[in-house]
C-alpha cells in the first residue's frame, strides 16, 4: 500500500476477497449469501465494496435505511438489496428504487401492501422478520396466522424471505438461548410456509451465528463484520484481513520535562521526560474521547504508542518516548497489524463502533489489490 499524505482509511478489496470467501468456506456451497454493507459497508466505502462483492457474485446486498439503498442503486448496483429497518415513509421510493423491504410489524405490513396496490405492484419480493428473543424489531410467534391471513391471496407482494436474528451468536454460553432462538424460527417458518402455500427464503445467521451455529444455516445466511476482517473471536480473526486500516502521520512532535502536562484540561502528567507526537486525527473522525487516557494505542514503525491526555476534535497527542520517529512519519491507528478489535476493547466497546464511527471526513483510498 502507498504512502499516505493525510489521516487516510485505506480499504483493501483483496481482504474483502479473502474474508467472503473464507466464510463461504463455512456453508454449503448451496447456501446463498448475502453481504450486510449498512453504515457506509461498516465505515469503511459502501459503493466499492458493494461493487467488489457483486463481482464475486453474492446474492443479496442488505442495508438498514432506504437511504443507503439509494445510495447504491444511484452507483449501478444490480444486486437485490434488503433494507433492513425502513419507515413508511420510504415506501414510495423503496418500490422506485427496486429495494425490498424487511416488514416487521402489523403497521409496516398494512401500509406497505397498500402502497404497493396503488402503485400497481404484481409479487413486489417483501421479507418477513420474526422476533425470536432480540426484542428489537419484528414479528412474533403469535402473529404466524395474522402475516399469512394478509398476504395469502395478496397479488401485489410475495414474501421472498423469512428471517430473524440471534441475540447473542457470538457468546457460547448462551448457546441453549441461541437454540430456542433457532427452534422457534423453524416453528415459526415451517408455519408460515404451510399457510402460505410457498417456501419463501429462511435466514438467520449473521458472521459468529455462520462459525457457532452452521447447522441453521437454512437457505441463506447474512454477514457483515466477518467480510470487513472481524470475527467476534481471536481464533477466527486470525483466519481473517482487516478491509479497512487508518492510518496518519505525525503533524509534531514534543520533547517535555517531567512534571509537564498534554492537552485540554491538563489529563496527563508527564512523570519522567517524554516525546509526544500529535497526530491530525480526533473525535471529529470518529476517535472518540473513550480512547483517550491511554486507552488506546496507534502503532508508529511497529511500536505502541498509547493515546495520552483527552482526544481533541481535531487532533490526538501520543507517547513515542523511545521510539524512532519524527514528523512526516506514519501512524496506524487501527488495521492490518493493530486489530480495530483491540484497539476498541482498550476502551470498552467493540470492532463494530469504531469502524463505524470513522466520519465521512476521513479521506477514503481504495485499494484494488
Ligand atoms: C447488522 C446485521 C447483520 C450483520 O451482523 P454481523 O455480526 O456484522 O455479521 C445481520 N443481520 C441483521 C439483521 C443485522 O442488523
Amino acid at each position: 500500500m502507498g504512502k499516505i499524505g493525510e489521516t487516510t482509511l485505506q480499504i483493501d478489496l483483496t481482504a474483502l476477497e479473502h474474508n467472503y470467501t473464507y466464510l463461504r468456506s463455512k456453508i454449503a456451497p448451496k447456501t446463498k449469501f448475502l453481504a450486510v454493507v449498512k453504515a457506509f459497508a461498516y465505515g469503511s466505502d459502501m459503493v466499492s465494496i458493494a461493487q467488489k462483492m457483486e463481482q464475486l457474485g453474492v446474492d443479496y446486498l442488505a442495508v438498514a435505511y432506504v437511504k443507503e439503498g439509494v445510495l447504491l442503486r444511484d452507483a449501478g448496483i444490480k444486486t437485490p438489496i434488503l433494507v433492513l429497518h425502513p419507515l413508511p415513509s420510504n415506501f414510495d421510493e423503496i418500490i422506485d428504487r427496486c429495494l425490498e423491504p424487511s416488514l416487521y410489524s402489523r403497521k409496516i405490513l398494512s401500509e406497505f401492501l397498500q402502497v404497493a396496490k396503488s402503485k400497481n405492484q404484481k409479487d413486489y419480493p417483501v421479507h418477513i422478520k420474526f422476533n425470536t428473543g432480540l426484542n428489537r424489531l419484528g414479528f412474533n410467534e403469535t402473529d404466524v396466522d395474522f402475516v399469512s391471513e394478509k398476504l395469502k391471496g395478496n397479488k401485489a407482494v410475495k414474501v421472498a424471505s423469512v428471517f430473524s436474528h440471534l441475540a447473542a451468536s457470538e457468546d457460547l454460553d448462551e448457546k441453549s438461548f441461541s437454540l430456542n432462538q433457532i427452534n422457534a424460527f423453524k416453528r415459526i417458518s415451517d408455519g408460515l410456509t404451510q399457510k402460505l402455500g410457498y417456501a419463501p427464503m429462511r435466514h438467520m445467521l449473521n458472521t459468529s451465528g455462520i462459525l457457532n451455529y452452521p447447522e441453521a444455516q437454512f437457505e441463506m445466511v447474512r454477514s457483515g463484520i466477518g467480510l470487513y476482517g472481524y470475527g467476534n473471536d481471536a481464533n477466527i480473526d486470525a483466519q481473517l484481513r482487516p478491509v479497512a486500516s487508518l492510518k496518519t502521520i505525525i503533524s509534531q512532535i514534543h520533547h517535555i520535562g517531567e512534571n509537564e502536562t498534554v492537552g485540554y484540561n491538563r489529563a496527563y502528567t508527564s512523570e519522567s521526560a517524554r516525546t509526544t507526537a500529535t497526530l491530525p486525527l480526533g473525535h471529529a473522525d470518529g476517535i472518540g474521547r473513550q480512547y483517550g487516557n491511554g486507552k488506546a494505542s496507534v502503532l508508529i514503525h511497529g511500536k505502541k504508542a498509547p493515546i495520552i491526555g483527552n482526544v481533541c476534535m481535531d487532533m490526538i497527542m501520543v507517547d513515542v518516548t523511545g521510539i524512532d520517529c519524527q514528523e512526516g512519519d506514519e501512524a496506524l491507528v487501527f488495521g492490518s497489524g493493530n486489530s480495530a478489535e483491540d484497539f476498541a476493547a482498550g476502551a470498552k466497546t467493540i470492532s463494530y463502533e469504531i469502524l463505524t464511527a470513522i466520519s465521512q471526513r476521513v479521506k477514503r483510498e481504495v485499494i484494488a489489490g
